[in-house]
């Protein structure tokens, strides 16, 4: 469903990601690990040609080419996406946040956008939290808004980089359901995490990323209890 061939990403002259291959179907649930600077973030911010990549690699969602035109904002429209910082409209209600993308993208109208609005917010168990702004709610509320505002565009694909990264550790629990119960919904995602609870709970897949290269690719409890290459056995020792 995502198709990413030979995948390679300049920075200047630095070469943040060597050719990535990478097939995800419909509904697979992946999670991308390793270290910092592995190009982790790049890799998803790819995926929706949030950064620009080379002309020799090809992205497909649905697919659909990733690629500058007309195209691209199917692609995005298709694409939701949660960062480590909530990055929620300070001047909008929480309910106002949800409703933003699908008036302006889809010009849903204000009613129905309000219901739906509704119910993502009850979905992501936060539905009393409609009339606040986003300044009133905790780190844990305000992450689950977030994921709310990238469901309301009924999204193919959700990408996650690091969205419990930024929360004090009470909070983290309340967004991992959440992802969870979305996970269970058929929704593909791919979730760059340091959580390798929720990974190796949740994926389908792990990935482990180094030097802008997937190293290792199998099933959680291959990936992560009996890592084949080094590198992936030394990051491991080093964060479990
Ligand atoms: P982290 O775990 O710290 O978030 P990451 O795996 O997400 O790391 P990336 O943010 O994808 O890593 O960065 C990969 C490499 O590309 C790093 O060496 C980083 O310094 C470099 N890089 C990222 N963004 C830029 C940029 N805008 N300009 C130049 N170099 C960048
Ligand atoms: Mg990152």
């Amino acid at each position: 469903f995502v198709s990413i061939r030979n995948l390679r990403k300049f920075y200047g002259s630095f070469e943040a990601l060597k050719g990535i291959d990478l097939e995800i179907e419909k509904g697979e649930v992946v999670c991308v690990v390793g270290p910092s600077g592995s190009g982790k973030s790049t890799l998803i911010r790819c995926i929706n040609r949030l950064e620009p990549f080379s002309d020799d690699s090809e992205i497909r969602v649905d697919d659909i080419p990733v690629m500058p035109g007309r195209a691209l904002a199917k692609v995005r429209a298709e694409v939701g996406m949660v960062f480590q910082s909530f990055n929620l409209f300070p001047h909008l209600t929480v309910r106002e946040n949800v409703m933003l993308a699908p008036r302006r993208v889809r010009g849903t109208s204000r009613a129905e956008a309000a219901r739906q609005a509704d119910r993502l917010l009850a979905r992501v168990g936060i539905g009393e939290q409609a009339d606040k702004y986003p300044e009133h709610l905790s780190g844990g509320q305000q992450q689950r808004v977030a994921i709310a505002r990238a469901l309301a565009m009924e999204p193919q694909v959700m990408l996650f980089d690091e969205p419990t990264s930024a929360l004090d550790p009470e909070m983290v629990g309340e967004v991992l359901d959440v992802m969870r119960d979305l996970a269970g919904t058929g929704v593909t995602m791919v979730v760059v995490t340091h959580e390798m609870g929720f990974a190796s709970q949740v994926a389908d897949r792990v990935i482990f990323m180094d030097g802008g290269e997937v190293i290792e690719t199998g099933p959680p409890d291959q990936v992560l209890s009996n890592p084949r290459e080094p590198r992936t056995q030394n990051f491991l020792s080093a964060v479990l």
